[in-house]
């Protein structure tokens, strides 16, 4: 595995700006919706994707991602629908991977059929089964590894390359990766998506959303995003680009965290099951040690000994909450909470059960996160 020492660097450093009226080291958030036409070549307004606070952050995830080009949206479902939408044109095929995020998946299942693109969602995530799910029509292969919230790793080389033999667009969603453990763009996936919302926002503040890709695929997608307008206001643009500066380390702690606790909780009696790429016996540990850097912040457990309800009122320090990525440990029953708009059925066929709970490690010690479990579990 290499290491994400050069990512470090790059988050400080990429889309620096000079701030020539002040030499203030950090950018100016830049509120105008109005901009002189006389002066500028180019016509700038926010719902265009180019005020200044946005083109830095672009510029910068475009780094982080090893892509040509990247951008900034109000949310992650807004970079994913936008981006999607700007490829598929009615009559059009996509196929996903199973086990989506939930709104990816209450998105598709609500909103794709009725605008006349049809899809499958694949069975499994082998190659075979997502080669037999392409159709003549097929034009996006989408994946997401690792996937929410039972970890499973796609192997995203050996999908570029199925799609590149059926001269198909792919996508891939890297929220839980972070572009500090996972690059796809270096294993051949064309758009990268991420909620900033997560690991690159990383403080449980803002809600964000971005794509990376070849400069004429992002300049593609602009050009639909600014009819669709989900675009995102400077003071969260400024957000970011300081989340950013910290994400390299905030993902190293959390993927140690991560680690630690998922050793702990495998050993542990009152947990009958965990889910972590970095165990050696999850299904996917050989492909995510070839894909990653890192394993990343997220586990699943299930605990043997109390209901979901019991464990949760007794943590002291991770907090019951909704969403991941930040630093604070928070912890979720994800059929209550990111998977609650699927059927029961639709849960039990990507393997979540009633218990199970999902962990989204902090930055906190790893010992006071597993003093507090134990403390619960028992
Ligand atoms: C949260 C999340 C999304 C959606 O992002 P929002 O910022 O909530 O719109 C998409 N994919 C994954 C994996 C997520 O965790």
């Amino acid at each position: 595995m290499k290491t994400p020492g050069s990512k470090c660097t790059q988050a400080v450093h990429a889309g620096s700006f000079k701030d020539e009226a002040t030499w203030g080291i950090n950018t100016p958030i830049f509120t105008s919706t109005s901009y002189q036409y006389l002066e500028n070549k180019e016509i700038i307004y926010p719902r265009y994707f180019n005020i200044k606070n946005m083109d830095i952050i672009g510029e910068i995830i475009a780094v982080l991602e090893n892509a040509g080009a990247g951008m900034f949206f109000g949310s992650g479902m807004a970079a994913i629908t936008t981006s999607l939408f700007t490829f598929l044109s009615k009559g059009d095929h996509v196929v996903f991977q199973k086990g989506l995020y939930g709104g990816t998946h209450h998105f598709i299942q609500s909103d794709l059929q009725r605008l006349g693109i049809e899809f499958t969602i694949a069975k499994e995530n082998d190659i075979s089964t997502l080669e037999a799910c392409i159709r003549k029509n097929t034009r996006v292969l989408y994946i997401e590894t690792p996937s929410n919230p039972l970890l499973g790793i796609t192997d995203i080389s050996e999908v570029a390359k199925l799609a590149g033999s059926h001269g198909l667009l792919t996508m891939i969603d890297n929220t839980f990766a972070s572009p500090i453990n996972q690059n796809p763009h270096d294993l051949g996936m064309d758009l990268v998506l991420h909620s900033a919302t997560k690991y690159i926002g990383g403080h449980h503040d803002l809600c964000a959303g971005a794509v990376t890709g070849s400069s004429e695929h992002i300049e593609q997608i602009r050009q639909k995003a600014l009819n669709f307008g989900g675009s995102l206001n400077p003071l969260d643009c400024y957000l970011l680009e300081r989340s950013m500066k910290t994400l390299a380390v905030r993902v190293q702690k959390q993927n140690e965290n991560a680690s630690a606790v998922a050793r702990f909780l495998q050993a542990h009696p009152a947990v009958s099951k965990v889910w972590y790429p970095g165990l050696p016996g999850h299904p996917g540990h050989d492909i995510a040690k070839k894909q990653m850097r890192g394993f990343g912040g997220m586990l699943s457990f299930d605990p043997a000994k109390k209901s979901q309800h019991e464990l949760l009122s007794k943590l002291k320090l991770i907090q019951p909450a909704l969403s991941l990525g930040g630093v604070e440990s928070i912890v979720c029953a994800p059929g209550e909470t990111s998977h609650r708009l699927l059927s029961p059925e639709e849960r039990a066929a990507i393997g979540i059960t009633g218990n199970t709970l999902r962990l989204s490690m902090g930055i906190e010690s790893s010992e006071d996160i597993m003093e507090d479990l134990d403390r619960a579990l028992v």
